[in-house]
């Protein structure tokens, strides 16, 4: 017989409102990518972990809607189980589950992931070049992005895996003409990392042009990645993503304003 306990109830709501708070987080991604950019036609995904559960947060397959993701909202996403099948959600998950799945099930630091197309980034996979950690934020890329050569579209457990095999530890995977895969250990810092992603193509693009490309040295990489300098690629840089969101509300002046600008420090999740 299950008890039920007032304890257990509130353990329940808890787990509830923490779930809500990440559905909000990650609606709130969605709409800041596509507001900046970051996938043409408005095509691309961000997925979450639950905290603690084998089931994770994605993305509904509202493209199939004719949505555009500039209104993603907390119905659009929807809960799956690692292995991608769907557990709650009006509207059944996207196809490309299996890209952030696969990782995720490899990788357990990794707790989002956000799969786009933008348009420098994809270009360096079409031409076969490896983006290299270039200029400032290329440091977290380091050695150099893989590239997986494979041009369908990761919508089967099996390439999903190759997915996997192809990006290893890296931060991030370019697919073949097609796009790329970013993880973070949180949804706002594999967003940030994203547009990092596709600032570094076009800087490696522009510098290309100009004569050969130097990496960033091995010491500045490390600071990047283990020292004070990874706060400052991150959480440093969150409030100038936020404000992209069309949702967000804007202080009414920089003394005494009544709204509330939700471009302060993400929540860890
Ligand atoms: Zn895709």
């Amino acid at each position: 017989m299950t008890v039920h306990s007032p304890a257990h109830a509130n353990a329940k709501m808890t787990m509830e409102t923490e779930v809500l708070a990440l559905r909000r987080r990650l609606a709130k991604a969605h709409r800041i990518l596509t507001a900046g950019g970051i996938w043409p036609l408005t095509k691309g995904h961000v997925s979450a972990r639950i905290p603690g559960t084998e089931k994770v947060l994605i993305l509904g397959h509202i493209h199939s809607e004719g949505r555009s993701l500039i209104d993603t909202d907390v119905d659009d996403i929807v809960t799956v189980d690692i292995d991608g099948k769907w557990l709650e959600g009006r509207i059944e998950p996207v196809d490309e589950r299996f890209l952030h799945l696969e990782i995720m099930k490899a990788r357990p630091e990794v707790t989002s992931i956000v799969h786009a197309h933008p348009t420098y980034a994809t270009a360096f996979g079409i031409a076969g070049v490896n983006i290299l950690p270039v200029g400032n934020r290329g440091g977290i890329f380091a050695p150099q992005v893989p590239i997986l050569d494979f041009d369908r579209q990761i919508d089967t457990p099996e390439r999903g895996q190759m997915a996997r095999d192809a990006i290893g530890d890296s931060v991030a995977l370019v697919l073949k003409n097609h796009g790329v895969a970013v993880c973070g250990d949180s949804i706002e810092n594999a967003t940030i990392a994203t547009f990092a992603l596709e600032e570094t193509a076009q800087l490696h693009w522009i510098a290309a042009q100009v004569g050969p490309v130097q990496k960033i040295s091995t010491g500045e990489v490390r600071s990047v990645l283990t020292g004070a300098r990874k706060e400052e690629f991150y959480s440093h840089v969150w409030g100038h993503y936020a404000q992209l969101d069309p949702w967000h509300e804007r202080k009414s002046s920089r003394r005494g304003g009544s709204g509330s600008a939700g471009g302060g420090a993400p929540p860890q999740q």
